[in-house]
């Protein structure tokens, strides 16, 4: 593929920078971009809530959305760009990324003409915040183990049951459930999607307290919570082949999350720290692991070209999507522990005020671990790599068409 922009692809470019410099203040280039799901105050959501209305009104919201659902229909580059050129300006958190990533798609892939109309424009314009309600406490990585269930009642549902890591659960408007509503059919085929309205009697979501201190994902129980069968996404049992459609989302809004960015952060921080009474970055074993960074986000950096490549020739990413994060997530947290000891003694400490540098690094070495397990553990993306696309056999699924009641749960008598 061609790196540099087309005379079209330049021209856009210069139409969202010319409208960014009009509306936002430019980024410092050593600061990072302000963090998701870390520090949601009202005040925060209020600002992101602000900032989503004026992108929206004035044309640069949800590009790649069709323009009936309050998007600009443009292609997944200009959508690309877009988002180069937005992540330089000192812009609120992306409190929008599961609704608008993930979860509009899956309204657009399986809405009834009713769910489209009342949900997507309102998504777009961002005054309703989406959370995703899929893992649970015993269901994550093998999400068809999934266990709230979902009982007929009228022309309603009436929902029980457990989720858990529910980003942004307590501050939003809507979310997204998958539930059990066969439990004698195989895993696979028992769940039902939901659209569940977060203010609905019986939704109680509690903020967990991360490593961090901040809260951004949340438990949220449901006690005999009623929703109406008119939102029901998909058919009644067609919950799984629904879910995979957020999930295929889910990898492509992460992986054009740009893995492997701050090498740039990380070569300032050598080049301003001192070790042993001279610059860091004239360090012999200093300039070694840098090297190793720099070889690996650029290997990052093409290997995502690449992704883009077949989305640019209107291929589905492949398998091989998972290498971008199996490598790139485990990486953030290598180069924030590096940089932390590039630090010294205040590499130690998250209080800005005590610390006086940048406490960024330790923000990224606390949040690291999770980029590691969401949206696909390092074991997960290891085993798809050897199924899907080295051709290894594939695990052994004692489960395989077993009726869902009859999975084993606990110790089984001999
Ligand atoms: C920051 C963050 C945000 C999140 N946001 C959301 C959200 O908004 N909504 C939501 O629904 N969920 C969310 N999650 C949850 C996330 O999807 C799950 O944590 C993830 O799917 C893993 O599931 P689990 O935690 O149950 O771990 P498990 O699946 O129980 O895994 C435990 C361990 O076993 C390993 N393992 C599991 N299966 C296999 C296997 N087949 N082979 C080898 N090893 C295996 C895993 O790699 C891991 O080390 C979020 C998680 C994080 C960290």
């Amino acid at each position: 593929m061609n790196f540099e922009d087309t005379p079209e692809e330049a021209e856009f470019r210069a139409r969202c920078r010319s409208w960014l410099e009009q509306n936002a203040r430019p980024r410092d280039a050593n600061s990072p971009a302000n963090p998701l799901g870390e520090r949601e105050t009202d005040d925060i959501i209020a600002q992101a809530k602000a900032w989503q209305a004026k992108k929206f009104d004035e044309g640069w919201a949800c590009l790649t959305w069709p323009k009936e659902h309050g998007g600009q229909g443009l292609g997944r580059m200009q959508s690309i760009i877009w988002g180069q050129e937005e992540a330089k300006f000192d812009t609120p958190p992306n409190i929008y990324q599961i609704g608008h990533g993930m979860l509009g798609p899956t309204i657009m892939a399986h809405g009834t003409p009713e769910q489209k109309e009342r949900y997507l424009r309102d998504m777009a314009r961002g005054q309703e915040v989406w959370c995703q309600l899929f893992s649970e406490p015993s269901a994550g990585s093998d999400l068809a183990g999934l266990r709230p269930t979902a009982v007929r009642d009228g022309d309603d549902w009436v929902i029980n049951g457990q989720k858990i890591w529910s980003t942004g659960a307590h501050f939003c408007d809507w979310g997204m459930i998958v539930t059990r509503t066969d439990p004698d059919a195989p895993k696979h085929k028992g769940p039902t999607y939901f659209i569940v309205d977060m203010r609905s009697e019986g939704v109680e979501a509690r903020p967990i307290k991360q490593i961090s201190g901040a809260s951004g994902f949340n438990e949220v129980f449901f006690t005999d919570v009623r929703v109406p069968d008119s939102n029901r996404l998909g058919g009644i049992g067609d919950g799984w082949g629904v879910s995979l459609t957020t999930l295929m989302n889910e990898r492509v809004a992460i992986g054009s999350g740009g893995a492997g960015g701050g090498f740039g952060r990380l070569l300032d921080l050598a080049r301003r720290s001192r070790r042993r009474g001279r610059p860091a970055i004239e360090d012999g074993a200093v300039r070694q692991q840098l090297a190793d960074f720099y070889v690996t986000s650029k290997g990052l950096q093409y290997t995502g070209y690449r992704t883009l490549s077949a989305i640019l020739r209107g291929e589905t990413p492949g398998p091989e999507g998972a290498i971008g994060k199996a490598v790139g997530a485990p990486m953030m947290q290598q180069m924030a522990s590096f940089a932390q000891d590039l630090q010294g003694t205040v590499g130690g400490l998250l209080d800005k005020d005590v610390a006086g540098d940048d406490t960024s690094w330790q923000d990224l070495y606390l949040g690291a671990p999770g980029m590691r397990i969401a949206g696909g553990t390092d074991e997960v993306l290891r085993n798809i790599i050897a199924e899907r696309v080295l051709g290894l056999p594939p695990e052994i699924r004692v489960d395989k068409g077993m009726p869902f009641r009859e999975v084993p749960t606990g110790p089984q008598d001999s």
